[in-house]
Formats: structure tokens, C-alpha cells, sequence
């Protein structure tokens, strides 16, 4: 599994938390991440993470690539909606290609955990990959 993992600074405290509980799970992927988010991913849950470009220099874009041809099976992008971004366009961007493409996309922490216990349980197999 290719899992992408982003959080804007307002949840970053919760991306941490939620990896460190995860973490088994977590390490048997290919993660990547926006570049702040992935740095506290690697120091403080001790995941090993490709760091992109932070999220306002086009790091969500970069995601957001990559999943259009294929390379990201799903998406943790815990938003902060009480605290304006500069990225906004790129944010939607990569939420859009998630709905395009049929990929999962959790954008706050209770979804998270439950997309992260699917996917541990197996129970997401192929009825929501299927087109
Ligand atoms: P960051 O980017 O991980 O580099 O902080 C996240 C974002 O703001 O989209």
C-alpha cells in the first residue's frame, strides 16, 4: 500500500498520535508526505517517510500527481477548517483527484482511524476499488 499522509499545522499534534498508534501497520506501507508533516512523522513516530515539498510550496500537488497515475492507494490529509490556508486551490486539488480516482481520503481523525482499521482488517479490498 501506498498511503500519503498530510496534516495542516493545527493537526499535526493528531497526525503524529494517530501514526505512533498505527505504526506497525504503518511501516509495513510506502508512505509519503507533505514535508513538515513527514519530518515529525520520521522524528516523533519513527516511520520511514518520503518527504515532498511542504503543502503551500506544492506538496499536496505533488501527491496529487502521483495519485492520478496510480502511485497513492489512499490518503490521510487531516485538515484544519477553523484557520485559512494559503494552498486552498492545491488542497481542493488533491481532494478532487481522490474523488476522480476513487481513492480513499479521510480529512479528519475519526475517519482516519476507521480507514486505518479497514484497511489493517483487509476490509477494503475490492468492492471500493472496483470503478
Ligand atoms: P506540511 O504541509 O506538512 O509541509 O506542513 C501540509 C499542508 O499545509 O498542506
Amino acid at each position: 500500500m501506498n498511503i500519503a499522509l498530510i496534516a495542516h499545522d493545527g493537526r499535526k499534534e493528531q497526525i503524529v498520535g494517530l501514526a505512533t498508534r498505527h505504526a506497525a501497520w504503518l511501516a509495513t506501507c510506502t508512505l509519503m508526505a507533505t514535508g513538515t508533516t513527514g519530518s515529525r512523522l520520521k522524528n516523533e513516530a519513527g516511520l520511514s517517510v518520503e518527504c515532498l515539498l511542504s503543502g503551500p510550496l506544492g506538496g499536496d500537488l505533488q501527491i496529487g500527481a502521483r495519485l492520478a497515475t496510480g502511485g497513492v492507494d489512499g490518503v490521510i490529509f487531516l485538515r484544519d477548517p477553523m484557520t485559512p490556508q494559503p494552498h486552498e486551490p492545491d488542497i481542493n486539488a488533491l481532494v478532487r483527484a481522490c474523488d476522480v480516482h476513487n481513492i480513499p481520503c479521510a480529512t479528519n481523525l475519526a475517519s482516519a482511524e476507521l480507514l486505518l482499521q479497514a484497511w489493517q482488517s483487509g476490509k477494503t479490498a475490492s468492492p471500493l476499488a472496483a470503478g
